[in-house]
Formats: C-alpha cells, sequence, structure tokens
C-alpha cells in the first residue's frame, strides 16, 4: 500500500476482539468522532485471572480514554513489592510511589474489562458484536475484510483498517503470516495463576510479594480491596491441565505462608498457563494492525504484557488521529510498526525475561546482588526512587516527530 491518504476525516475502523486492548483502543477512536465497531467470538466478557497490574505508562493511557477515575474507584495502588526466601526471610523491596503523574494501579482484568465495555458503549455509534468469529480475512487498495461465523451464518465486514485485538492466538496474525508463524520460543515453565481469599499480610508480606526458589517459586499479590491475593506459582513440566489442577491443593500447602489446607482459604479461579516471549514480524500489513497479544507475548512476572499492549494501543491511536487530520499519511502506521517492535525487543522481551530469572533463579548469582543491590540505593535516593516507578514510561512514543512538517 503506502498509498497517501492526506486528510480522511471519515475513516472507519473495525477492531477484532473485545478484550482490554481492543476496548481501549474503541474508547480513545470512538471519543475522537471514529466510527468503530468491535466484533468478538466469545459470547460475553472473558473472565479467567490474567492481567492485574498496570504500570505508570499504562495508567496513563488510562487516564486518556477517560477510564481512570473508575478503574482507581474498585481498584487498588499497591504499597510496595518485594522478594523473600520460601520461608518468607525478606531479601529486598521497593515502596511504591504515590508523587508521581500516574502510580501503578491493580484491579482484576474482568473488572477492568466491564468498567472499559461501559465506557466504550457510552460513545455514540459503538456497538460490540459478540459471537462474531473471524475466520479469516482479506484486502485490496480501498478496503481490509474479515469473514465472521456468525449464529446467522457467515458474513463479511469491511473497513478502511482492521485491528486485531485478538489476543495470543490472533486470527487476523494467523491469517497475514501463517498458523505456526509467531517468532520467539515458549519458555519451558509452567505457571499455574489462582485467584484466592487467604490473609498473607498476616505473615508479614507486603502487597506484592515474589518468593525465589529453583522450584518453588511464586509470587502473591493483593489485587482487590476486599482481599483477593493472586497467587502465581510453578509446576513440574509435562502434564495436563486437569493434572495442574488436580496438584493446586498439594502445591498450596507446601509453598505458602501457614503450609494451608483447602478448608483454610477460599479458591476462587485457577488457570495454568504456558509462557511465551513472542513478536510478531511486522504489526502492520496494509490495511491490517496488530496489537497486544495478538503482536507480542511475554511471561506476566513484572506485569508488562498487557502494560505493553496498552502502550501499543495508545500509540497506534496517535497514528490513526494523525492520519484523521492530514498530518501524517499512513506511512506513519509503518512507524507504528516499527516504534512498537522495537520497544518489544529492547525492553518488554529482556525485561520481562529478567523478572522471571530472577524469581526462579535462573540467573547468576552476581546479577541478584546487583538487583538487590539497586533495591537499596532505591530506599535511599528519593529521585532515583521516583525514577524507578515511572520506568516504563519508556514504554510510550513522542509521535509528534514523524508528523508531517508544519502539521506538529
Ligand atoms: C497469569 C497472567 C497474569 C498476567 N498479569 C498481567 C499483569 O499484571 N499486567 C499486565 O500488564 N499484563 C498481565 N498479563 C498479560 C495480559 O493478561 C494480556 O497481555 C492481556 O490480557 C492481553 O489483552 P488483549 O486485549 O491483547 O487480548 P485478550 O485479553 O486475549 O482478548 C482478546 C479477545 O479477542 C477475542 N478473539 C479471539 N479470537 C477472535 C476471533 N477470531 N474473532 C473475534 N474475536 C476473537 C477473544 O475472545 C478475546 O475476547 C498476564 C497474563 C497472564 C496469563
Amino acid at each position: 500500500m503506502g498509498k497517501q491518504t492526506p486528510v480522511n476525516k471519515h475513516i472507519e475502523i473495525i477492531i477484532v476482539g473485545a478484550g482490554p486492548s481492543g476496548l481501549l483502543l474503541g474508547i480513545l477512536l470512538a471519543k475522537q468522532g471514529v466510527k468503530v465497531q468491535i466484533l468478538e467470538a466469545a459470547g460475553e466478557l472473558d473472565k479467567n485471572p490474567r492481567a492485574a497490574h498496570y504500570a505508570p505508562s499504562a495508567v496513563y493511557e488510562l487516564n486518556r480514554a477517560g477510564v481512570l477515575e473508575d478503574v482507581k474507584a474498585q481498584g487498588i495502588h499497591p504499597d510496595a513489592v518485594c522478594w523473600r526466601h520460601p520461608d518468607g526471610t525478606f531479601i529486598a523491596g521497593i515502596r511504591s510511589r504515590f508523587d508521581i503523574d500516574f502510580p501503578m494501579v491493580c484491579l482484576p482484568l474482568d473488572q477492568l474489562d466491564i468498567i472499559l465495555l461501559q465506557h466504550f458503549l457510552a460513545q455514540p455509534g459503538t456497538e460490540v458484536l459478540w459471537n462474531h468469529k473471524v475466520v479469516s480475512i482479506d484486502q485490496d487498495e480501498n478496503e481490509a475484510r474479515v469473514h465472521v461465523e456468525t449464529a446467522e451464518g457467515n458474513k463479511t465486514f469491511g473497513a478502511d483498517y482492521i485491528v486485531g485485538c485478538d489476543g495470543a492466538n490472533s486470527q487476523i496474525r494467523r491469517s497475514l503470516f501463517g498458523d505456526l508463524n509467531y517468532p520467539g520460543e515458549t519458555l519451558q515453565k509452567q505457571i499455574i495463576a489462582t485467584n484466592v481469599y487467604y490473609d498473607f499480610h498476616k505473615f508479614g508480606y507486603w502487597d506484592s510479594n515474589f518468593i525465589i526458589d529453583e522450584n518453588d517459586w511464586y509470587m502473591a499479590a493483593r489485587i482487590t480491596q476486599d482481599g483477593l491475593w493472586r497467587v502465581t506459582y510453578g509446576d513440574v513440566w509435562g502434564l495436563s491441565n486437569e493434572e495442574y489442577l488436580a496438584r493446586q491443593p498439594e502445591r498450596y500447602e507446601k509453598i505458602l505462608p501457614g503450609n494451608p489446607k483447602p478448608g483454610d482459604y477460599k479458591l476462587v479461579s485457577a488457570s495454568p498457563y504456558k509462557l511465551h516471549q513472542r513478536c510478531a514480524d511486522s504489526f502492520r500489513v496494509g490495511r491490517f494492525l496488530l496489537v497486544a497479544d495478538a503482536a507480542h507475548l511475554c511471561n506476566p512476572f513484572g506485569g508488562l504484557g498487557l502494560t505493553g499492549g496498552i502502550a501499543d494501543v495508545g500509540t497506534l491511536f496517535d497514528a490513526f488521529m494523525a492520519l484523521k487530520e492530514g498530518k501524517a499519511d499512513d506511512s506513519i502506521l509503518d512507524k507504528y510498526s516499527e516504534v512498537r517492535r522495537k520497544k518489544w525487543a529492547e525492553i518488554i522481551d529482556p525485561m520481562s525475561r529478567a523478572n522471571f530469572r530472577r524469581v526462579c533463579l535462573d540467573e547468576a548469582e552476581s546479577e541478584r546482588k546487583e538487583f538487590w543491590d539497586l533495591c537499596k540505593k532505591v530506599e535511599e535516593d528519593e529521585e532515583l526512587a521516583r525514577q524507578m516507578a515511572q520506568g516504563t514510561n519508556v514504554l510510550r512514543e513522542d509521535f509528534r516527530e514523524y508528523l508531517t512538517a508544519g502539521a506538529a
């Protein structure tokens, strides 16, 4: 393509996937008068225990979309994060900073999605078409199209641009690059993410805790106002999902403080996950764009998955706005792809790998010691602490330099 589109005031966009990235992009665009429609394969929002922590760069975009006050009202600001030995002994920690513009916020993804859906549907002319599963795609120089299975039969939808926000198994990405073409690797470690009512504070735990060990590593983090905790722990490689879920009581009893038996806690949900570090070859092919999990994946230690995805949303929104307002031609969408892939390769992938290696002791002791020393420095140096707290802002991109001369 690369076709010049000087002013495109009436661009129409289809978003595939009513997950957090699709809904957030939908809100931002609809608020600027872009006609946007979301197609969703499922009949309702996803309820699995996944993201909960959103770093300052993501909070910035939640604020831009006008949803932050609702997220803050329902969520929490975790007080601190720390690392411990399996017996609970404290190693190092970092207190949260609340004297920065957009402190980290925590809210389970299913609750965030409800807020995002309400805000999206509150914009005039928006709609989510549920039970609309995209099965194939095509495009020409005028339009992108998706072919969709619905209860009423197969349908085709077309728009100026179609954005794949359809998650890790993205049909848009598969159609563009092939079913098995998602470059990267699957880490040979198994996690089970659980949501549970169990009072870790009573054992002296902080709001977020990483327990480091070769085998019995886990994360325990308070994620709601009413005391729900996310416990994500590791297990042996190679079992079926049923086997992992059956082993949950014995794993909890072995690794959690107080060695609790099933009657001692209230388990709300549990899901085994594989860990992937992957990035698509391009986030743009003609009139199709990829965003968030459809475009890149990382392990969840350090909460960079959706935080990275939300940074994509912010950048793509800026690119679409520049296009709509005649401040850029559609090569700005190539820039979107270039910038976001670079952020993944240079920041998200290495940082998330380092976070995970620290937890499961898959790194040199010197590397670990360097990090504990850094935590100590942060404790004593206010300015460094503020900088650390805002570290993920490097994921954002200022698009002004790419706009047409004069238009910026
Ligand atoms: C255990 C765990 C903990 C995590 N914790 C964090 C965290 O604390 N912070 C963080 O930033 N990230 C975290 N993540 C990552 C985060 O959950 C994901 O990055 C995020 O959910 C991805 O959002 P998405 O909108 O890209 O995709 P999804 O949430 O997967 O949504 C995709 C949507 O597309 C729909 N869809 C799929 N295929 C089709 C199709 N063919 N047609 C139409 N619709 C389709 C799906 O039904 C779904 O609704 C965590 C992940 C896990 C597994």
